[in-house]
């Protein structure tokens, strides 16, 4: 995937592409300045984004495979979250100590799915104090992902449309839960970002963006879709003002997402 950035030295657009790590050193095509652009986005984001550009194009296979990664590394960073929150109420002061702890810990389920899902499990237990009630295969469509993704079943478009919405809610109602527990997360990327930006070589100019996305135009970290900041194990929904307007389903909430937001995506190429 490639994205449009400006040569801070000449000003012409220069598309780079993509990096896992999210930092990209890059030589100016026109004028030969170095510089290095840091993307403030998580790895959830970029795929769902992803898979949300893929849908509108019409590639509903690639759309599908997108928002499957997107949601296993949304529970990655929710696991990241709540560790790195949990190590903060305890009252451990050093960050750095934690990140890399959890680091190394991570490592022992980084490749296999599924123990990521048990990480996820007790996670979501140990921060709000309920079942996490959306892990069954249903509510995750685990069957129509699995048919599309290993069987090569050609989906038609409201099925991945269905499937999309189910995936966008699901992230949107944790992210509201964990509210300003996603801070921790994102001063993870920032810590990585800060490392990189001490070894760059004299004379690159750093460059940090934060990409519009389905999720990112809500600034996610402190604030709650309700607008509400909450306290670990508090749910969003609990401390909601009742509402006015008739709520949204699924379907409806990722429509209105897509109408919204899906416009700022254009730049993104595969
Ligand atoms: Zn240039």
């Amino acid at each position: 995937m490639r994205f449009p950035a400006v040569c801070p030295q000449c000003q012409r657009e220069v598309q780079v592409e993509f990096a896992d790590s999210a930092v990209h050193d890059v030589t100016c095509p026109h004028c030969r300045a170095r510089f290095c652009v840091f993307v403030r986005k998580q790895k959830f984001e970029v795929l769902f984004d992803l898979g949300t550009r893929a849908l509108m194009d019409g590639y509903a296979r690639e759309a599908v495979a997108s928002f499957a990664a997107a949601l296993e590394r949304f529970f990655e960073f929710y696991v990241r979250s709540f560790a790195l929150e949990r190590a903060a109420l305890q009252g451990q002061t050093d960050f750095g100590g934690a990140a890399d702890t959890l680091e190394s810990t991570w490592r022992h389920v980084a490749s296999q799915s599924e123990r990521q899902v048990g990480m996820m499990a007790l996670a979501y237990l140990l921060r709000e104090g309920r079942e996490p009630d959306f892990l069954t295969a249903k509510a995750l469509g685990a069957d129509f992902r699995n048919r599309v993704i290993h069987r090569g079943y050609l989906p038609r478009r409201e099925e991945v449309d269905t499937y999309a919405a189910r995936v966008f809610a699901l992230i949107d109602r944790l992210l509201g839960e964990l509210g300003t527990g996603a801070a921790h997360a994102e001063l993870a990327q920032e810590r990585h970002f800060a490392a990189h930006l001490a070894a760059l070589p004299d004379g690159t100019t750093a460059v940090f963006e934060e990409h519009p996305g389905m999720f990112r135009a809500r600034r996610f970290a402190g604030v709650s879709p309700l607008g509400t900041k909450n306290l670990p194990g508090q749910s969003a929904r609990a401390s909601a003002p009742a509402k006015t307007a008739a709520p949204m389903n699924d379907a409806q909430a990722f429509q209105k997402a897509l109408t919204e937001r899906g416009p700022l995506l254009k730049g993104l190429r595969k």
